[in-house]
């Protein structure tokens, strides 16, 4: 036994330094971690940006956690109202901003980035008939029920994939929204692109064939101009639009084109 401790002596002072230096490398990887959780991206998947980071001149107002929206609830997995976006569709946003700010605009970020279980909640309430609460002010035209299967909502989002943004512009002169002729996430075909005019050519017809609302709404010249403005600038800068929606733009060469995320937005 004796023989056996004074054997393990020298080891044991080896075993030491090591032990101790095993303490200190973890105690530095703690430190490096919580130095790194207090950054301001700690929260960001890799790829991805903070839009205020990447876009200092935007301005952000996340309806989707606010209960300003068509819902009428914070929506899930919105954790801060802190939009992100892919790094790519970031630096494109960043083009298009630059080249509003000279002529009095900035850019109004209603939405970005949106994890599947904010789409997941989207879905579960379309199948609630009882729930209408906004609908007064989202969809006074349709039949909730139509949501779902007529394509307003779906089971997936291009804006899961991280390189989607909805936005307006914002006019520094009049300290106000310009005027689109209609809001973000108004459920209709007022918010085609080719409402009253025609998206290719940026004329004013103040027509559109094919297609009527039950209040048989139209949007003057100098909002359909401002759709225009928006939707040109965007496309000018790798953007691609919907044929449904004005705001809503996605990068053409996206990153992640077959990814759908699930990371909250925090
Ligand atoms: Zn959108």
């Amino acid at each position: 036994m004796k023989e056996y401790l004074s054997s393990l002596l020298p080891r044991r002072g080896f075993a030491s330094m090591k032990h101790w230096l095993c303490l200190f490398l973890a105690a530095a990887a703690v430190f490096a971690v919580s130095a790194c959780r207090t950054g301001a991206d700690a929260d960001l998947p890799p790829g991805f940006v903070h839009v205020a980071e990447a876009v200092p001149d935007a301005i952000l107002e996340v309806r989707y956690y606010s209960t300003y929206n068509f819902i009428g609830d914070r929506i899930r997995g919105y954790e801060r109202p802190v939009p992100m976006l892919t790094v790519e569709a970031a630096e494109a946003l960043k083009a298009v901003s630059d080249e509003l700010i000279p002529m009095g605009y900035r850019l109004k970020i209603y939405d970005a980035y949106r994890p599947q279980r904010a789409v997941d909640h989207f879905v579960e309430w379309s199948k609630n008939a009882d729930d209408t609460r906004m609908k007064q002010y989202f969809y006074p035209d349709l039949d909730k029920t139509v949501l779902f299967p007529q394509g307003y909502i779906a089971a997936k989002s291009g804006h899961s994939r991280g390189s989607t943004v909805d936005l307006t512009l914002f006019d520094m002169r009049t300290e106000k929204e310009v005027d689109m002729g209609g809001t973000f996430d108004w459920f209709g075909r007022e918010s085609h692109p080719d409402w009253c005019g025609n998206p290719e050519t940026k004329q004013y017809t103040g027509e559109f064939p094919g297609k009527t609302t039950p209040a048989g709404r139209k949007i003057n010249e100098f909002q359909f101009a401002n759709r225009m403005l928006l939707r040109s600038v965007m496309l000018k800068h790798g953007f691609k639009p919907v044929d449904t929606e004005w705001w809503h733009f996605t990068l053409a060469d996206e990153p992640y084109p077959d990814t759908y995320f699930d990371y909250p937005v925090k």
